[in-house]
């Protein structure tokens, strides 16, 4: 589904990413934990290409992106792999002018010229999946942190991406709300959606992913299933990123 050969990016002369090789298969939930400034955000934003890395190559399905490609085929890699993908960020980038329906129906409206009568039966079912049906004519800013990020998900899953990137999404929540937030997520995971999720919520990656990337200093140090890797890390890093946590 997601395959990374020799992933690296550079910002000047800082290597934030080195040589990452990684495989997701499709319906796997991964989630990746580490250290502050370890490079997770800069992967995730790399398999979206909101990052252009600066060597390397990348499939997302079946389309791929070669570091050494044109400068024209990149341009056209870009835009099939960002259809394939679909970010959710800890800061819920909606349109506060629009309704929470309006929102979701946008991309599918402008990016995938969907019918606005279409759009909306698409928009409608999503709110009701993450729990959002009564919301629908709401705009943002009457709505709880919890629920705008759901409006963000159901946002995310209106392009029908094949894999979900989830970027600390409930970091910037309260407690209480955090929670609706995730069993959301559980949900599209039992739904079978592809998900790489950045969290440092623990319950959640013992409960619900497949798999463990650890990272630090740029590179994947461990990669083990959740029971695994909680019990048993093999670095002396991860150890202590695990310790920190308790
Ligand atoms: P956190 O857990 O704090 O979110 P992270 O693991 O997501 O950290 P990244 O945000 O990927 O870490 O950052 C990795 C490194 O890359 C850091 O040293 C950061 O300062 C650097 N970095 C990230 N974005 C840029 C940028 N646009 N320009 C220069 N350096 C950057
Ligand atoms: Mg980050």
């Amino acid at each position: 589904m997601i395959e990374l050969r020799h992933l690296s990016k550079q910002f000047d002369e800082l290597t934030v990413l080195h040589d990452i090789d990684l495989r997701i298969r499709s319906n796997e939930i991964v989630v990746l934990l580490g250290p502050s400034g370890s490079g997770k955000s800069t992967l995730l934003r790399c398999i979206n290409l909101l990052e252009d890395p600066s060597s390397g190559s990348m499939q997302v399905g079946d389309a791929l992106w070669v570091h050494t490609m044109s400068a024209a085929e990149k341009k056209k890699a870009v835009r099939e792999i960002r259809k394939r993908t679909g970010m959710v960020f800890q800061s819920f980038n909606l349109f506060p002018h629009l309704t929470a329906i309006e929102n979701v129906m946008i991309a599918p409206m402008t990016v995938k010229q969907i019918a606005k009568s279409q759009a909306y039966e698409i928009a409608e079912s999503l709110l009701a999946k993450v729990g959002l049906a009564d919301k629908k004519d709401v705009h943002p800013s009457r709505l709880s942190g919890g629920q705008k990020q759901r409006v963000a998900i159901a946002q995310s899953l209106a392009m029908e991406p094949q894999i979900m990137l989830f970027d600390e999404p409930t970091s910037a929540l309260d407690p209480e709300l955090t929670g609706e937030v995730l069993s959301v997520m559980k949900q599209l995971a039992l739904d079978g959606m592809t998900m790489i999720v950045v969290t440092h919520e623990m319950k959640f990656a013992k409960n619900v992913a497949n798999h463990i990337i650890f990272m630090s200093d740029g590179v994947i140090q461990e990669e083990a299933p959740p029971e695994t890797f909680f019990a048993q890390p093999k670095t002396e890093r991860a150890r202590k990123f695990l310790h920190q946590l308790t």
